[in-house]
């Protein structure tokens, strides 16, 4: 049997990162990363040996590492997912940093968080403003019952999820903040059939021609749902934030703005009320 350290040297051969081989040998032991630094010389279990070798064949065949472990860092927080669910991504935090910039501390404000998917965004919101009472959304059943997992496994009880069509279901509700990672790929954009993107869900990730059919419903219904000063931040492709500034523009928001991530990209763009 090889021990620890020859078992990921081995799969981060064939991976190409170690990173991933660590995350999937760890899921193999069920064991957290600190079990490492003191283990390198164990022997692996035969069951765990078995377990690491299909984990990494599958990686090699092509399944993201986050639907392998069914689990993903988002912010603060260890989430669970499944390919039901967008895989959160670090880009997304600047989202959420943009967001907490708008809540004060301790105000009972009113956010939601449109297509939440696995409920990163609406969790992380909801876990740094404990006073804030945040809804996220979804189209997605499945993905619905994997946000209120992961509101229950991290006790954030002043979130609730309701299921529909972006802000469908919140009929007649007023928000001071919406924000939204929605789908905004160009459905004829060739990643969409490579890499890890081709696990995830197709409609969590197109929308259309130039990738901003969905963009443009949000805008228009936010506005509606919006208090007066409230809100809309969400995220977009790096080539879309000149569309997006005039699509907002035109539907009558103020202080329109675009933030770029740390890559100097344009990534999420906003307005006021
Ligand atoms: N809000 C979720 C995330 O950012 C899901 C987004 C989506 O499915 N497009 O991870």
């Amino acid at each position: 049997m090889p021990d620890v350290r020859h078992a990921l040297m081995a799969a981060t051969a064939r991976l190409g990162e170690r990173a991933d081989a660590e995350l999937l040998l760890l899921h193999a032991l069920q064991q957290e990363r600190s079990w490492l630094f003191t283990h390198a010389d164990d022997e692996l279990a035969m069951d765990v040996q078995t377990a690491f070798q299909q984990l990494v064949a599958r990686r090699e065949a092509g399944e993201p590492v986050a639907y392998l472990t069914g689990r993903r860092g988002f912010w603060t927080l260890d989430l669970e997912v499944t390919p039901a669910t967008l895989i959160p991504r670090p880009e997304t935090e600047l989202l959420v940093e943009l967001a907490l910039q708008q809540l004060p501390d301790r105000a009972p404000v009113d956010v939601v968080d449109l297509g939440t998917g696995s409920g990163a965004i609406a969790l992380a919101i909801a876990s740094e403003r404990p006073q804030a009472r945040v809804i996220g959304t979804d189209a997605s059943v499945a993905a619905l019952a994997v946000a209120r997992r992961n509101a229950q496994r991290h006790h954030l009880d002043n979130v609730t999820f309701v299921h529909g069509d972006w802000l469908a279901p919140l009929a007649g509700q007023q928000f001071d903040l919406i924000v939204s990672n929605p789908p905004y790929i160009e459905a004829a954009d060739p990643h969409l059939v490579q890499g890890d993107l081709r696990h995830e869900p197709a409609s969590a990730l197109a929308s259309g021609d130039d990738g901003l059919d969905d963009i443009r419903r949000i805008l228009v219904d936010a506005h509606h749902h919006l208090r007066p000063g409230g809100r809309l931040l969400f995220e977009h492709g790096w080539n879309q934030g000149e569309a997006v500034r005039g699509l907002l523009a035109q539907a009558g928001y103020a202080d329109v703005f675009t933030a770029q991530d740390l890559e100097l990209r344009d990534r999420i763009s906003g307005g006021r009320v």
